[in-house]
């Protein structure tokens, strides 16, 4: 197997670090190979960066040219749907539907951005004197550091990458050791879609090394990432050093709330989608959900029903709702935060093993899994599992059920399912969460703010004020009837 090319400064080379593979989680076989970037490449693509940024040729370029670069790049990714979707499965086991789900989303990112960049401009603030007009115009940062997770890679990445060019800055995307194909592909996309060269570079690579070096480059002047809170808060801490800012898209989990008066059909449908659907790795995954007591037994029968029903196996095939996870270690500590409820008191009611189907043995495959019986205040019930497990717990009344719901170190989403809009908007206002979902879950929309509460994160993806966190404010004072200042007279 011939190993890849990574893409520095705009040209295609093997990487000077260590061996990496991209392999099928569905049966571990190897699908590429590659080095990865060094800590030269690392240098290599910000001067490259740097350089391709302050050139005239793209700073001066109007925004509807810009705009053309990323419609064009929507294009190719659409045209390609299929391909990219296959090579997404193969690289991280999504399921096929999801993985063209998110394929399609990268191009509607792009296209977003695209038509943003040509509409948004600066503002004139308000005159405070009639002599003297006030201008605030808005320029690019410079180099932006993109660092994204294995878990949804193509969208991710073009949820950084297009507001990042379409700003006006250069990007150098670190995909995760584990997933670096995606970002291969959007790196050859962008350059036929005419992107001038050093704009983009995809260094893949371990985090500690790779990311840790770019983030720390004095020539990068924002970092924009979406994994881990421990991570984020590591980042967070080298952006403050450097007085650059960041945008932190982090861990959570996500209270789903089912209350006594909710269309239970509706309600198991969502949850069920909510928490298994990429296998519950996600970090919007409604992990955690609360059920009026009234309704708990027939909101459970329905809900394990449906469970029971989903189809594990071979994510390249149509018909699959579980694919495996991410990697054999990742499903052990899936198992062992499992083993770890059951000490605290949990009950399985469905689930909590690795399926017993042969045809599944080579890849990293576990059930999907339902626990009942704890507190919110097991660690079952407070940390970020990662995988397809939720915790089930009934509650009584709603000053409790509101307390619990926000007792949690993360704020990144919450459901609400109940057919009475008037007490969902209470909650949905109580909840500690940057999106909530009434009587759906798990959907997105491009031109909605996404982001973290508490810590889930700092600052917004998506929507008409998300590019402007890629530029910073400039403003103009013009005198408009000049006049010697005096006042050293
Ligand atoms: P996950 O648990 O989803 O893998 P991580 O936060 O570990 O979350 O990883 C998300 C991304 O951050 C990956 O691309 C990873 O390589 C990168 N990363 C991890 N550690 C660091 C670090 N110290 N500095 C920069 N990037 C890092």
């Amino acid at each position: 197997m011939n190993k890849m090319n990574i893409f520095v400064g705009g040209k295609w080379q093997p990487g000077r670090g260590k061996e990496i593979e991209s392999r099928f989680p569905g049966d571990n076989h190897l699908v590429a190979t590659l080095n990865s970037a060094s800590l030269e490449d690392v240098e290599d693509a910000v001067i490259a960066a740097d350089v391709a940024w302050r050139k005239p040729s793209w700073r001066n370029l109007p925004p509807h040219q810009r705009a053309a670069i990323l419609y064009k790049a929507s294009t190719l990714i659409d045209e390609k749907c299929e391909e990219l979707a296959r090579l997404q499965t193969l690289d991280n086991g999504k399921p096929w539907a999801e993985a063209r789900g998110l394929v399609m989303s990268a191009a509607s990112t792009a296209r977003y951005f695209a038509a943003v960049c040509e509409v948004s401009g600066g503002e004139l603030p308000p005159r405070r004197h009639p002599d003297l007009m006030t201008i605030s115009t808005y320029q690019p940062i410079g180099v932006i550091a993109a660092i994204t997770p294995w878990n949804s890679p193509i969208a991710s990445d073009m949820q950084k990458i297009a507001p990042a060019l379409a700003a006006g800055n250069a990007v150098i995307l670190k995909p995760a050791e584990a997933t670096p194909l995606m970002a291969l592909k959007l790196a050859e996309i962008f350059e036929q879609a005419g992107l001038p060269s050093g704009l983009l570079s995809v260094l893949p690579g371990k985090g500690s090394v790779v990311g840790d070096a770019l983030v720390r480059h004095p020539l990068v002047r924002k970092i924009s990432f979406t994994g881990g809170t421990n991570t984020g808060r590591q980042l967070a801490h080298i952006a403050a050093d450097k007085l650059i800012t960041t945008s932190l898209e982090l861990g959570g989990k996500s209270p789903t709330i089912v209350l006594a008066d909710a269309d239970l059909d509706l309600a198991a449908h969502g949850v069920c989608y909510g928490i298994f659907s990429s296998m519950g790795q996600a970090c919007i995954a409604g992990s955690r959900v609360f059920v009026a007591r009234d309704i708990y037994d027939a909101f459970m029968e329905k809900l394990t029903c449906l469970t029971e029903k989903l189809i594990i196996g071979d994510p390249r095939q149509e018909h699959v709702h579980i694919g495996p996870l991410i990697s054999p270690a990742h499903r052990q500590s899936v198992q062992s935060y499992v083993d770890l409820a059951i000490q605290e008191g949990g009950a399985i009611r469905l689930g909590g093993k690795v399926p017993a189907d042969p045809a599944l043995q080579e890849g990293n495959y576990f059930c999907p899994t339902i626990i009942e019986g704890l507190s919110n205040h097991a660690r079952a019930c407070q940390e970020e599992i990662f995988g397809p497990v939720l915790v089930v717990i009934p509650f009584d009344n709603e000053s409790e059920l509101i307390q619990e719901a926000n007792n949690s170190v993360y704020g990144l989403a919450a459901g609400i399912w109940t057919r009475d809009y008037s007490r969902a908007f209470q909650l949905a206002d109580a909840l500690e969460a940057g999106t909530v979902w009434i009587n759906t879950y798990k959907v997105f929309s491009i031109s909605t703010p996404f982001g973290g509460f508490k810590e889930s994160g700092l600052g917004r993806e998506k929507g008409l004020e998300s590019l402007k966190a890629y530029m910073q404010q400039k403003s103009l004072f013009l005198a408009i009837n000049p006049q010697p200042n005096r006042w050293c007279e």
